[in-house]
């Protein structure tokens, strides 16, 4: 773990952390992203390539496999990813998040299972926790598992889920017991495992370069040995499990916008008119100004975020949906507002500016959408 010197400065190892990811999404990434929006390519190699560089259990333990770093070490390497492609990056910290809960929580047999092939990215993970009637509302998901000797029998359906149908092992939310939140387990289902299917590849605005899916379940057993935690634990799991992914994906949202800026930046500096370069219109510098101010703000909020989870701060939840907020809601407008400055080029596919606005819209929405953030911080004002 390689903790900041001081709040604003990042260590020489972190320097260098960030400074892989971003040559890695430069060199890997980047030229190949405006390909694979088209094509709806799932970058698997890429990922494994990332993975051998440690990114595919970055703040896992190092004695399943992981590289045993910080939450800021995680949301510098997502914003460096997310300058290459925004989709790609937010993918691996899903996948990255679902490995944490099976760290975090599993027991040390199914550490030794599931986690070293994870972090190797050989298997890939997805998150199953929205339904196709409880996606705010989370803790009102339907998908039964009933006891069947050392088994569960599983039975309903999940939505939206990222990578399904690509991944390998879906860390899933289910119900146990009675209503709420307690009645809540999590068990870990290979994607394989009888009974269970997939919807149709949706089709979306963004994150075309992953897949998103309806998982089924029909008399799907599960072994016992596959639950994490105790039963009734599930749904505290998956909200731990979420704090970091909103730091993650946040993350994400910077990385995106940066590029967007540092294109429209570059297209400025050569476009012409009314006689002069764009960049030299007061206007616009102006507009340039207050984009880079904006990102720096989010950026170093996200920081303090990252370094309260880090702490276990107790207010951590708070920050971390504060900064996922903040972040993606930051994210999206500069983005847009690059989108802008490039004139008719930036609505044109080639320019990959389009690419970023449409994958970063939904940074707004999932991992909790933007108004349940601010629940989630009004209910520590309002208690
Ligand atoms: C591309 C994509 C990938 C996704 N990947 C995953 C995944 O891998 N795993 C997974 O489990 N889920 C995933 N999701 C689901 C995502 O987390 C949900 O879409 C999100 O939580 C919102 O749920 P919903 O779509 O049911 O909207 P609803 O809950 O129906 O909300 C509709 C609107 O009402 C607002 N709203 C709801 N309740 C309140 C309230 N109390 N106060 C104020 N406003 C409220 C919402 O903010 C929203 O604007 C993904 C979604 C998308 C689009």
């Amino acid at each position: 773990m390689s903790g900041a010197p001081d709040m604003f400065t990042l260590s020489d190892d972190q320097i260098a952390i960030r400074d892989m990811a971003r040559d890695f999404a430069t060199a890997e990434i980047a030229p190949n992203a405006v390909a694979w929006d088209e094509a709806k390519h799932f970058p698997v190699e890429t990922l494994r390539a990332a993975a051998a560089l440690g990114m595919g259990g970055i703040y896992v333990r190092e004695d399943v496999g992981g590289s045993g770093l910080s939450r800021l070490d995680a949301a510098l390497i997502f914003e460096a990813l997310a300058t290459g492609c925004p989709g790609t990056a937010a993918y691996l910290s899903i996948h990255n998040m679902a490995t944490w809960m099976i760290d975090r929580f599993g027991s040390d047999d199914q550490r030794a299972r599931w986690v070293p092939q994870l972090a190797t990215m050989a298997c890939l993970a997805s998150y199953g926790l929205t339904e196709p009637g409880a996606g705010s509302d989370a803790a009102a998901l339907k998908t039964r598992a009933v006891r069947d000797g050392d088994h569960y029998i599983v039975d309903g359906q999940k939505q939206f889920i990222s990578g399904a149908g690509a991944s390998d092992i879906h860390v899933v939310m289910v119900r146990t017991g009675g209503g709420g939140p307690k009645g809540i387990s999590t068990l870990v289902i290979p994607a394989d495992t009888p009974g269970l299917s997939f919807g149709a590849n949706e089709k979306k605005m963004g994150w075309n370069v992953q897949p998103t899916r309806a998982v089924i379940f029909e008399g799907v057993r599960v072994p016992v040995a596959n639950r994490l935690g105790a039963e009734g634990e599930g749904f505290k799991i998956a909200m731990a499990g979420l704090d970091g992914g909103r730091l993650n994906i946040g993350a994400c949202s910077l990385g995106g916008a940066q590029a967007a800026l540092d294109k429209a930046l570059a297209y400025m500096r050569e476009r012409k008119a009314f006689g002069q370069r764009l960049d030299a219109f007061q206007a616009l510098q102006f507009r340039l100004a207050d984009m880079a101010t904006e990102l720096e703000v989010a950026r170093t909020f996200l920081w303090r975020a990252a370094a309260a989870l880090d702490a276990k701060a107790p207010d951590a939840t708070k920050l971390c949906a504060m900064a996922k907020r903040v972040a993606t809601d930051t994210g999206f407008t500069v983005a847009n507002d690059a989108l802008q400055l490039h004139g008719g080029y930036g609505y044109l596919a080639d320019y990959g500016i389009e690419k970023i606005v449409r994958d970063l819209r939904v940074h707004q929405i999932l991992e909790g959408t933007n108004e349940i953030m601010r629940l989630i911080v009004a209910r520590t004002l309002i208690g």
